[in-house]
């Protein structure tokens, strides 16, 4: 038996062994086509040349340099190349090694810049339910999977949880409300009110949801409401970039879709691509400038801030992508798989819906179609499909269960950047055939 303490402890995983653009192999030479990057990682593919001879050579130079003693070429130079792309009003970045160390820290730079500035009681968050903001204590607080968080309660600051904004199970009052996003904006300022603006430190929210439901945006001009309420109340708005960032959805942040900036983004795993683990918290110059008018320093750190090797992993990654292009062909073959989902799906009994933007998109499952009734969650559909997919050489991300209120099944698809015509027709057919 294995000793390696899984997440789930019943089943049996392949091991493996090599990648190979968008293709990953196990022990015995099987290859699966990866149409999820992983969980919308891999955005490069696998054992790409360039970034492989970047690591190598900063491994050579320098692996590792502690951030209480070094900055290093690596951290200086992504961070500029970061900075130089980002929504107006980023100035700086701060590195983790993944996702979770983003939201975490984001929420503790917002905790500190209120202390800084003279109002420590603003310290309440407030999130979305059926969202995925990460597995710490912090993050998981404000994640709003109830189940997830359940287990694990008392959690350790104070979040309220709003509704998300997507229309599609709830197409009935989008369609008749008039002004669904006004509704929405009405609800944030109801519960404004409740807990006083002056409580209030943070608004997180992802701008296309991906873990909890599959690849969900918006409806247009949501995210603008909400950003002016947040800057009226004085709240800072925290993106969870860290799924659909790094031009996972065709521009390299997803929140330029929706012309809006923040005060904190949360970036991970596109921005490192697997290749080695990173992430990064993007602030405004006022929150840098807050907590350097104050103490001067963050009382948070990790002993891989800014690790070397995985900072030159990440710039190369990055320059990739520029250098060749690659959102162009997230965009072409986005449109191109979502085409080819709809021509083989859209008489489907059981798939219910396909959306999504560039390469990020999402199918959902029903019993039904016309009345979107979900599975029931004990029949774990979603695990059914993920099996079949991989006997049948396909990597999808099919999640489901029950998600504070909602029910269903849904399938997550984030293939690599570099994906071709003829990979989208294979992942087509091979998702075919599993559901
Ligand atoms: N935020 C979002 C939106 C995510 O999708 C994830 C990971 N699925 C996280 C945070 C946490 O990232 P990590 O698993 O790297 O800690």
């Amino acid at each position: 038996m294995s000793h390696v303490f899984h997440r789930s402890l019943t089943a049996t995983y392949p091991v493996a062994m090599g990648g190979d653009g968008p293709y990953l192999i196990d022990a015995n030479g099987k290859r699966y086509l990866d149409a999820c990057g992983g969980a919308a990682v891999s955005c490069l593919g696998h054992a790409d040349a360039a970034v492989i001879a970047a690591v190598q050579q900063q491994i050579a130079t320098l692996a590792y340099a502690h951030s209480a003693f070094f900055t290093s070429e690596p951290m200086e130079q992504l961070a500029d190349f970061l900075v130089a792309r980002a929504p107006a009003g980023i100035d700086s970045v701060y590195f983790v090694s993944g996702g979770s160390e983003a939201v975490e820290s984001a929420l503790k730079m917002a905790r500190q810049y209120f202390v800084e500035r003279g109002q420590p009681q603003r310290r309440h968050v407030i999130a979305r339910r059926q969202s995925y903001h990460g597995n710490t204590l912090g993050a998981l607080a404000t994640g709003g999977n109830a189940w997830r968080r359940q287990q694990f309660e008392p959690l350790l600051i104070g979040v309220t949880h709003v509704s998300p904004c997507y229309a599609w199970r709830d197409q009935a009052a989008y369609e008749t409300d008039g002004d669904y996003v006004a509704r929405l904006g009405q609800e944030l300022e109801d519960n404004i009110a409740e807990l006083g603006a002056d409580n209030v430190m943070a608004f997180i929210a992802e701008p296309v949801v991906g873990a909890t439901v599959g690849a969900l945006p918006a409806i247009t001009g949501y995210f603008a409401r909400m950003r002016a309420i947040c800057q009226r109340h004085g709240i800072l708005l925290i993106l969870d970039e860290v799924m659909c960032g790094m031009g996972r959805t065709g521009s390299l942040f997803a929140c330029e879709q929706e012309a809006i900036t923040a005060d904190l983004i949360c970036i991970a795993k596109g921005l490192g691509a697997g290749y080695q683990p990173i992430g990064a918290v993007m602030v405004s110059k006022d929150i840098r400038d807050t907590l350097r008018a104050g103490t001067g320093f963050f009382q948070h750190g990790h002993t891989y801030i800014g690790h070397a090797t995985a900072c030159a992993a990440a710039l190369a990654v990055q320059r990739q992508i520029e250098e060749r292009d690659l959102l162009a062909n997230v965009r072409a073959m986005g449109g191109l798989l979502k085409e080819r989902l709809h021509q083989r799906f859209d008489g489907h009994a059981h798939v219910g819906d396909i959306r999504g933007r560039g390469l990020f998109l999402g199918l959902e499952l029903v019993q039904e179609r016309a009345s979107k009734q979900p599975f029931d969650p004990a029949r774990r559909l979603h695990a059914r499909i993920k099996a079949h997919a991989m006997q049948g050489g396909l990597m999808c991300y099919p999640m489901g269960g029950t998600i504070d209120g909602l029910h269903g099944d849904h399938i997550l698809l984030a293939p690599p950047y570099i994906i071709a015509a003829s990979h989208i027709d294979e992942l087509v057919d091979k998702l075919g055939t599993a559901i």
